[in-house]
């Protein structure tokens, strides 16, 4: 909490602060260690003119080309228990942390409620921009509230649950406060004892049945997440890629049921007696895009809802693609998608 000064820094090479693996160039970067650097930005003038983009682990975006704007990178570290009773635990987490690590923390010290969200790539600070999600658990769930300073008048802010208009990969910082804020602290709620087993999700279900394990604990959770996710996802480490490029559509009953009579075999996920969630990859899937590849970029062989940089892929390139997908799916079933993909341009 000492360090002052934060340092920026010119021509900064974002190909590795990006998992597509797009190169980019920063021209203005600064890498934020604690809350205090944020209010010294602001003093200094950082944040005048236009505001700076913010950078966790670089899981959910996609530069098209050098961005305009600068770069604001937030590196904020730290854990602190702030309460612990009656099998419940209040943690505090700085923005910085990488997530998978603070799951896999929380599950070693048997603290319960965020197991099904293990190996989802990225920084603390960032999982509650788009409320995370996997395997039937959202991060809305364990969120307790979060602090972040305000770019455009230099406060620090707590913002409590509701105020945070959590949604399907939705959050009011997508919205009417998208990128004008920086998250530096996040607090969960998470279990001690009678942990909240979720295992639901249909191949968590199969996965735990086939390993005979009949009463799971949040550490075979854990590990069967991790499993399922290495079996079906690309590595970016060792593949360009950022998840899900599309969010999953939500359509209203008399779109579905019109299309329904056309897909008997249509996969869907009836949210209430309007809206019915269609699976993107399926549609993607189902205009042909699966597996197929335009240069370098193409979508994964095994789940076509992940666009992926075979090498050297621009981000115009990979964007173009992406646009190439969303008009066959919408020539075919009137279905707009929308990327759950951050676009930096
Ligand atoms: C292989 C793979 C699998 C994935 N699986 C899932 C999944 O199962 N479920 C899921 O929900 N997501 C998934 N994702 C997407 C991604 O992991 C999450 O969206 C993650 O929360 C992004 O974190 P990040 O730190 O990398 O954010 P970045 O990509 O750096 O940023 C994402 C957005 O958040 C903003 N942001 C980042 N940090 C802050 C901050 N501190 N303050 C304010 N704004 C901030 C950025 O400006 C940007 O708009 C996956 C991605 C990959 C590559």
């Amino acid at each position: 909490m000492n360090r002052s000064n934060p340092q920026k820094k010119t021509d900064v090479d974002l190909t590795s602060f990006n998992t597509l693996g797009v190169s980019a160039v920063a021209n203005n970067f600064v890498d934020v260690e604690c809350p205090k650097d944020l209010y010294e930005l602001y003093e200094g003038g950082f944040f005048e003119h236009d505001c700076p983009f913010v950078l966790g682990g670089g899981s959910n975006i996609l530069f098209l080309e050098n961005p305009a704007q600068p770069i604001l990178k937030v590196s904020i570290k730290g854990k602190d228990i702030i309460e612990d009773s009656s099998g419940r635990l209040k943690v505090k987490i700085g923005a910085g942390e990488n997530w998978h690590e603070f799951v896999t923390w929380a599950v070693k010290n048997n603290y319960g409620s965020v197991e099904n969200l293990a190996l989802i790539p990225g920084t603390v600070g960032a999982a509650p921009i788009q409320n995370i999600g996997a395997y039937g658990v959202e991060l809305d769930e364990v969120f307790d509230s979060l602090e972040l300073f305000d770019m455009r008048d230099g406060i620090f802010k707590t913002f409590q649950k509701e105020e945070c208009r959590f949604g399907y990969r939705d959050s009011i910082f997508k919205k009417a406060l998208k990128r004008v804020v920086v998250v530096t602290r996040v607090t969960l709620n998470l279990t001690t004892e009678n942990h909240q087993i979720e295992d639901s999700y249909k191949s968590l279900q199969s996965y735990l049945s086939e390993k005979r394990i009949t009463e799971p604990s949040i550490k075979d959770i854990y590990e069967a997440v991790i499993d399922i996710r290495r079996s079906k996802l690309p590595d970016p480490n060792l593949i360009g890629n950022a998840g899900s490029f599309f969010k999953n559509p939500i359509i209203n009953r008399k779109q579905f049921e019109e299309l329904h009579k056309r897909y008997d075999e249509m996969p869907f996920y009836e949210l209430n007696s309007e809206e019915i969630k269609i699976p993107a990859a399926w549609l993607i899937e189902k205009t042909g895009w699966k597996g197929k590849r335009i240069g370098d970029v193409g979508t994964y062989k095994n789940q076509a809802l992940v666009i992926v940089n075979h090498g050297n892929a621009t981000g115009s390139e990979i964007f173009s693609f992406s646009k190439k997908i969303q008009h066959s799916v919408f020539e075919e079933f009137g279905i707009e998608l929308v990327p759950e993909v951050n676009i930096v341009e």
